[in-house]
């Protein structure tokens, strides 16, 4: 029985200890693997994950990690009343932050470039109204069809080249009215087990809510309930605010929110976006 007993008892000790090395490993060496190498962060996790699940935001962190030399490319332009530079601007460090080498543009030109294309793992296109040019279009959209993420925000993204339909449809929607202007609404979250917006709860924003035309094949993370004034007919709809989604082997991100760079000073409007491009990027 005493046998028995120490037998046990050792193997406790031993599992936990080896459970606790595994986490100290992985939390302690993270900062050095981040900037050292992506392979061996991921490796000291596999080896935390032998032992335990770990939780939701240590896989935000490996995430995180294997972006490390990826490559990302912000298009600014457009209808200057949505800042396109200035809200570009409050994401391309947090971009940097996470590994990526981030190339800023203003011209759609950079579409054209198949090898630099080919080369980046994230698009994030923020150019209101605008046109977008036959072999523009087809140079961002074939990247996307072939595995480069696709993020974005607002009109930015989903209020763009209006006359665009293949554009439209890789996006999975367009703006068509923000009923009533700036005003406070709320965004519901409705998937609250996906990463995107785990552990975030519903919030306020004082700003333009987007009345959009969408693709039923998006899987919609949050949402907002109309009740205008100026278009009462539209109360009580309830209207996809962020939303991921397919084309061919790239991944979508969009949040309608972010009218102006301020708008990102809600932190849940902000962290959303900052993980939906990170979740987009291959
Ligand atoms: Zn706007």
């Amino acid at each position: 029985m005493e046998i028995r007993k120490l037998i046990l008892a050792t193997i406790a000790g031993l599992a936990v200890m080896l459970f606790l090395s595994a986490v100290w490993h992985g939390l302690l060496m993270y900062d050095f693997y981040a900037a050292h190498s992506p392979a061996l962060l991921s490796l000291s996790f596999m080896v935390a994950s032998l032992t335990v699940a770990p939780p939701t935001n240590d896989q935000t962190l490996r995430r995180e990690a294997a972006m490390a030399g990826k490559k990302a490319l912000m298009v600014h332009g457009g209808w200057g009343g949505h800042e396109p530079k200035e809200t570009v601007d409050v994401f391309a460090p947090l971009l940097t932050e996470a590994g990526f080498d981030v190339t800023l543009s203003d011209t759609m030109d950079s579409y054209l470039d198949k090898d630099f294309m080919q080369s980046l793992s994230l698009v994030v296109p923020c150019w209101t109204m605008g046109q977008i040019e036959g072999e523009q279009e087809k140079g961002l959209r074939q990247a996307v069809e072939s595995g480069v993420g696709l993020g974005g925000w607002h009109g930015g993204m989903c209020d763009a080249f209006r006359n665009s339909t293949n554009y439209q449809f890789m996006t999975g929607g367009q703006f068509v009215g923000h009923p009533d202007g700036i005003k406070d609404y709320t965004v519901n979250i409705t998937r609250a087990d996906d990463p995107i917006v785990v552990g975030l709860s519903d919030f306020q924003m004082h700003s333009e809510q987007y009345y959009m035309h969408t693709d039923p094949g998006n899987e919609v993370l949050a949402t907002t309930t109309f009740d205008a004034n100026s278009a009462p007919w539209v109360n009580g709809t309830v209207m996809p605010v962020v939303w991921k989604r397919m084309w061919g082997a790239g991944k979508v991100f969009f949040s309608s929110l972010g009218h102006v760079a301020t708008d990102f000073e809600v932190v849940e409007a902000k962290e959303i976006q900052r993980r939906g491009l990170l979740w987009a990027a291959r």
